[in-house]
Formats: C-alpha cells, structure tokens, sequence
C-alpha cells in the first residue's frame, strides 16, 4: 500500500496458524491429486475438526466417538430395537417422499434393513481400540519399516452419505515396539466405519497407531472411489482419490517417504 508522501508501506504479514496437531504430531494430511489430474495443486484441506484436534484415545478407550455412541453402546436390547425403529420410521418418510409405496412387496421390510445397515456401517464410533489392539502390542527390537498394503476399505462420505471405498496403505517405522500385522487392518475398519471425509480417516488411522506405538514415523495412504462423484456424473466414472497422511520420520526424512513410496509401487 502507498501512503501519501510516497513511501510503500508493506502489509504487515500475518503468520500462518499452525494447528495444535501440527505442533503436536508434525502431522498434516494432504490430498495428493487423483487419478483424472494427477498433477493438479493439491486441495487445500479443512481446517481441523475436533475428531483429530482432540487427543486420538479417551481414558475409557473410545477413539473420536460420536456425540451418542456412548449412549449406543450403553443401550439395552430394547432401547436398541426402539432406536431401530426410529431409524426405519425415518426411512418411511424417506420412501413416501421420493414417491414410493412403502407397502409394495419390495420395499416391505426395506427400512428396517436399511437400518440396521446403517448401524452397521457407523459400528465403528463404538469400537474400543483396548479390543481393537487387545494383547497384540509386541516389544520386538525391529527398526525396520512395516508396510501393510491393500487394506480394503468401505466407508461413508458424510457428506452425502453414500458410500466410498477403496484400499489403505500402512507403513511404520517401529520404536521397539510392533503391533500384530492383523490389527492394522482392524485399525483402519474401525474408522472407516464412520461418518467421514477421506482426509480424516487417513489422518486418523495414522495417529491412532502413533499413539499406541509411539513408533519412529507412520504413513498412511488410502485411495478411494466416491460413489457421489462418480454417480452423479462431476467426474468420470473409474476416478479415485489419492491421500496422505506421514508422521514423524515419514514426514521429516525424504529418504524414508521416497522407499516407502517405491514400496508402494508409486515412484
Ligand atoms: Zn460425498
């Protein structure tokens, strides 16, 4: 900006916020392109929600719960069956409303289906990640990175609440500490049978097995097909979505991101 006897007076520049997780964690989840525009600038990513500014594990053992999974997994069979119900009432309106006749052979017992689906799919805002690791948390002198690839993954866009699905990559670079190979998979299941946002989940595996660890770095790559992209005709039908989240040595040695990489099959 000039001022008016001609000198510039530069704009103060605000420092960028860094969250308490990048502080934390030295962590940040990028969207890496996809598979349309492998060389577009990567999306800028949301501001942290409290699923990952919060710390990964409460003292009861819940890892980011919902607002009613407690009461969820507290209920009695009754009060289970009566929120069922609700749930399948709601679905009726849903069916009515899109012009349908909910008493057509068909759709007779569609939303009770479909609620008990959808408990299904959000099962994971119950898990305990004390079950989840239960007793497979190893002290193993192994320095050496671990890559698990191909985790198959099916999750629910919160957005529009259809599904979106794929495959999660996790590598770590164990402390003297290693976690039984079957358990990363059960890892990733439990957040992906959320509400989510492709970015958080692959953030919030990779802090969870931070946390439980305290490994030398973690990686997480997970790359999915949304169903309200490629169903709804804003992209090409076979387009995936690409993201990542590295931690620790992941994050701060290219050498260690690069072989993980190659690992990958992605360099
Ligand atoms: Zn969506």
């Amino acid at each position: 900006m000039s001022s008016h006897n001609g000198t510039i007076t530069p704009k103060p520049t605000i420092p960028l916020k860094r969250s308490r997780l990048a502080v934390e964690f030295d962590g940040e989840t990028e969207t890496v392109g996809s598979s349309l525009a492998p060389s577009a600038t990567p999306l800028q990513t949301r501001v942290a929600s409290p699923c990952t500014l919060n710390p990964p594990i409460d003292n009861d053992g819940l890892s980011w719960p919902s607002l009613g999974a407690r009461e969820r997994i507290e209920q009695t069979s009754e009060e289970a069956t009566a929120r069922e119900q609700r749930i399948a009432g709601a679905v009726k309106t849903i069916l009515t409303e899109l012009g349908e006749d909910v008493d057509r052979e068909g759709l007779l017992e569609t939303p009770e289906r479909y609620a008990r689906a959808m408990l299904y799919f959000t099962k994971g805002y119950e898990d305990n990640i004390r079950d989840v690791i239960k007793r497979a948390v190893f002290e193993e002198d192994h320095d050496e990175m671990v890559i698990v690839r191909d985790i198959e993954i099916y999750s629910l866009c919160e957005h529009h609440l259809v599904p979106f699905f794929g495959k999660a990559h996790i590598a770590y670079i164990p402390n003297k500490r290693v976690l039984g190979l079957s358990k990363l998979a059960r890892l990733a299941e439990m957040y992906a049978r959320r509400f989510q946002v492709q970015e958080r989940l692959t953030k919030q595996i990779a802090m969870a097995l931070s946390e439980i660890l305290k490994p030398r770095g973690v990686a997480v790559v997970i790359e999915a097909t949304h169903m309200c992209m490629v169903s709804r005709g804003v992209q090409k039908t076979g387009s995936s979505t690409t993201t990542s989240c590295m931690l620790g040595c992941f994050r701060q040695q290219q050498k260690t991101r690069e072989e993980f990489l190659t690992l990958l099959g992605r360099r």
